[in-house]
């Protein structure tokens, strides 16, 4: 094969996977971001973060300029709480910087924070956790990244399932591991089979790594049951895959109740849990999260966190712990605008037989099937945008299994969700109606 044709085969796969004198040339050539010969070149790595192309954020950045020009466009896009961090939170942040907390604070967490998270990891699922077992870090996103970069080589294989949180690929991506998408399909509630994650590892032909799991599921709302939770464990321990365990929303579980996969027989040594404080607390700005696993794994993580973050603010893990010891009834407090709307989405679409979805179980999602409409996501998303100024987000950005969806954020007040959900739901019926039987 000629040398630039491989070139152009191995950029549009992964060149992590190709053979070093490849690598070294694909490096030497690659495109110069400012377009001139003397620019300096960027890092394959950090290039190829993002997959390239158009995706839903472009809906997401349209709703934003129409908001700008002062357009009165409901915003049902990200999960963001309409709630501001609460003012006990705020006081003891505000507390801790004064009273001096304001120094390098301890890079792995502070004692009394990571020993609070090993409680409550204790509580929730069973497994005595030590402080040795967590490290505190700027957010679930951080976590996942530093979780990949600990359980994937470069060139491995990291599997996870479509539909799929947006930045799932590109943390991958960002470890130099390659993403592996497993199909969860609508019909099984959108919890991916073990025949097809296992499918997928013998169709790639390095050696697989990690497998990232998320429940509650950013976006479709499934929370994956014991049976098929342990299905997934006996897989990762035949396969020796670490199991990646997104659990940013572990305290938003509308039907059912949230499984830690950590707390299963035999996977607690495989399994990286991530965990955060924006989504139970509404403290998405704070950037508090964690990661829970084998003492050994938390060690070398804490390396990386050295070299990286260098921690997080002392103050930050001060107001950290002071809501963590808000105890349940406050997780409960903010997850209870998302529990009333979810009602609300199960209310309307029961009145109606157009638009489908998955039984919400838990997270602060409705994962809306539009495809009785004829039209796809991205399509109806633009359409409700233009005419009802409702921004939703396409289906599609979420991942090949996710088309012919939309995900609709529970995230404005409960009159005005009703009101934009019957507004969907109508301009929803009117579309089905102009496509006909
Ligand atoms: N995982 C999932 C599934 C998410 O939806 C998010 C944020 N939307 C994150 C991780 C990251 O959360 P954060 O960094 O704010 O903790």
């Amino acid at each position: 094969m000629q040398p630039m044709m491989l070139l152009v085969l191995v950029m549009a796969s992964d060149l992590a996977a190709a053979p070093r004198p490849v690598q070294r040339f694909a490096r030497l050539t690659a495109a110069r971001p400012c377009g001139l010969l003397r620019c300096m070149t960027l890092s394959h790595r950090i290039t190829r973060i993002t997959g390239g192309g158009p995706d839903g954020w472009d809906l997401f950045r349209k709703a934003r300029r129409m908001i700008a020009e002062g357009r009165p466009v409901v915003e049902l896009t990200i999960g963001e709480h309409d709630i501001r961090t609460d003012p006990r939170i705020l006081d003891a942040m505000d507390a801790a910087a004064r009273g001096g907390h304001t120094g390098y604070a301890a890079v792995p967490g502070i004692p009394e924070l990571r020993a609070e998270i090993a409680r409550r990891v204790t509580a929730q699922s069973g497994i005595a956790t030590a402080p040795e077992e967590v490290l505190v870090v700027p957010g679930g996103q951080a976590a996942l990244f530093m979780a990949h970069h600990a359980s994937c080589d470069p060139g491995d294989g990291a599997l996870y399932v479509d539909p799929y949180y947006a930045t799932y690929p590109g943390t991958i991506r960002g470890a130099y591991a390659v993403p592996l998408a497993v199909e969860a399909r609508a019909r099984d509630g959108f919890v991916p089979r073990a025949e097809a994650i296992e499918a997928v590892i013998d169709g790639f032909e390095g050696r697989a790594r990690s497998l990232l799991i998320n429940t509650p599921n950013n976006p479709t709302g499934a929370v994956y049951g014991r049976t098929a939770l342990e299905e997934i464990g006996a897989l990762c321990g035949r396969r020796d895959l670490w199991l990646i365990s997104d659990e940013v929303y572990e305290s938003q579980v509308w039907e059912g109740e949230h499984l830690s996969p950590r707390a299963l027989p035999g996977l607690a040594e495989r399994t990286l849990v991530v965990g955060s404080l924006s989504k139970g607390h509404a403290m998405t700005g704070s950037r508090v999260g964690w990661i829970v696993g084998p003492r050994a794994a938390i060690a070398a993580l804490e390396d990386l966190a050295t070299h990286m973050t260098y921690g997080i603010p002392g103050f930050v893990q001060d107001a950290a712990l002071h809501a963590l010891r808000m105890g349940p009834a406050f997780e409960a407090e903010v997850a209870a605008p998302f529990r009333r709307r979810r009602d609300i989405v199960a209310r309307l679409l029961a009145a109606q037989d157009v638009v489908r979805a998955v039984p919400m179980q838990g997270a602060m999602y409705a994962f809306l099937d539009i495809r009785a409409t004829g039209l796809e996501g991205e399509a109806f998303a633009l359409a409700l945008l233009e005419e009802e100024a409702i921004a939703v987000m396409p289906g599609e950005s979420f991942g090949r299994a996710a088309a012919g969806h939309v995900r609709v954020a529970l995230t404005v007040a409960d009159d005005r969700f009703e009101d934009a959900l019957r507004r969907l739901l109508d301009f929803a019926a009117e579309q089905a109606r102009k496509r006909g039987p």
